[in-house]
């Protein structure tokens, strides 16, 4: 089954919720691997800089290459071949924008970044794909699911008016009431009124005081059963870390999520040391930084992405590393609904598994522009079926009405 087209379709609208509340404009991209089989697979990006250029590279590099070969085409997008290189392998420009074959190493020489984004969309897609040519579910591929649901878990951020304690009791009391058991909430949007200097990494007393008395309010809204965790976005140094982590510990956090700048192993691992609250990292990372971080105790619960990590495989291979070494894995989510019935395959099939995160419950569209057998959500899970591949179709509708100016629907 040969590779014959690789195409984007790129969807925008509304996003109501987001960091720090509010309302912006957010686009998804669905990715779509042809072959000369007839079949196809959908996969999901997030639009970043570059992603987009990626996948254009990724189109022209491996037409005619075996549709089965996932790992190998991820593997050989990130860090390249010997020579000779496979056969039928791409040399010199390529396609009308004269893109450069690299086959040696990765298209930017390294890596990070665009290069795997777009390689984890390709995956998806190429797993969707594998499942729907061998009429089993993606699960299926990874060994097998562990369990028939996969925990979901949603990211709240802040409300709109973050002095209003009525509006984080509000919150908190709507996600208790949807069914879900666990959620987040971003620190550096939580009391952004006390920041003073923006560009000093720092947390002061005025401001880890109001969070604080913010999330006791939130805790005591849910009870003491519910799971709360927070994110620091790699934003603070090592000590007020360690600072806002011991002012938070009688609220029984779940974790303290990327507390420092995910560059230096050491200080997350100063703050992992010193804090009463489990640390959670990764949610960009691939799986060489993960093994950094494990092998420097540098953290206690592993959060990778299925659309920055290379894929569900990719995912499933920092899994086991994690549970060799006793440590549990949480998946990050920004994705839309196509990548988290992704991920939620990737989290089925890892023993280690503790939940996976959603950020657009309040908006619509993210959630229903593929369609399965089912809700996308029940009782706050992801309920896996034994459909092929992902089990997921474009609902052409929802796509129609989001389409980005100049995109056509895919035929
Ligand atoms: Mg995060």
């Amino acid at each position: 089954m040969k590779i014959t087209d690789i195409r984007m379709m790129r969807l925008w609208g509304p996003r109501i919720h987001g960091v720090g509340g509010g309302s912006a404009k957010i686009a998804k991209v669905v990715v779509r691997v042809d072959t000369d089989a007839g079949l196809h697979g959908l996969g999901e990006v997030d639009d970043f800089m570059g992603v987009r250029q990626g996948i254009a590279y990724m189109r022209e590099y491996f037409i005619g290459r075996d549709a089965f070969a996932a790992n190998a085409i991820v593997s050989e997008m990130l860090y390249g071949t010997q020579a000779p290189n496979p056969p039928g392998v791409r040399r010199g420009p390529m396609g009308n924008n004269n893109i450069i074959a690299v086959s040696m190493c990765s298209p930017t020489a390294t890596p990070w970044g665009p290069v795997v984004w777009a390689a984890s969309g390709v995956e998806i897609a190429l797993c969707d794909l594998i499942g729907r040519a061998l009429k089993t579910p993606a699960y299926n591929l990874l060994g097998g699911k562990f369990r028939d649901r996969v925990k979901v878990y949603l990211d709240r951020s802040s409300p709109d008016d973050i002095t209003d304690l009525s509006a984080w009791e509000k919150m908190a009391a709507g996600t208790v009431a949807s069914g879900f058991t666990q959620m987040k909430f971003d620190i550096d949007f939580m009391a952004t009124e006390c920041v003073t200097d923006v560009w000093n990494r720092s947390l002061s007393l005025k401001q880890i005081n109001r969070i604080v008395e913010r999330l006791t309010v939130v805790r005591r809204t849910t009870g003491p059963d519910f799971e709360i965790c927070v994110d620091c976005h790699m934003q603070y140094n090592a000590p007020d870390a360690i600072r806002v982590a011991n002012a938070l510990a009688h609220l029984n956090l779940f974790w303290l999520e990327d507390p420092t700048p995910i560059t230096n192993p050491d200080s997350c691992a100063e703050v992992r040391e010193r804090s009463p609250i489990p640390i959670c990292v990764g949610e960009m990372f691939i799986a060489e930084q993960f093994r950094l971080f494990i092998d420097h105790r540098a953290c206690d619960i592993l959060h990778p992405d299925v659309l920055f990590c290379g894929g569900l495989h990719e995912l499933r291979r920092i899994a086991d590393y994690a549970e060799l070494n006793h440590l549990p894995v949480a998946i990050h989510g920004n994705g839309g609904a196509l990548a988290t019935v992704a991920a939620a395959h990737a989290g089925a099939a890892c023993r280690n598994f503790l939940g996976l995160e959603y950020h657009f419950i309040e908006t619509p569209w993210i959630g229903e522009y593929v369609r399965r057998d089912g809700p996308l959500f029940r009782d706050g899970h992801v309920v896996l079926t034994d459909a092929p591949g992902l089990g997921v179709e474009l609902d052409r509708e929802v796509c129609r009405q989001h389409l980005a100016p100049g995109e056509t629907l895919f035929d």
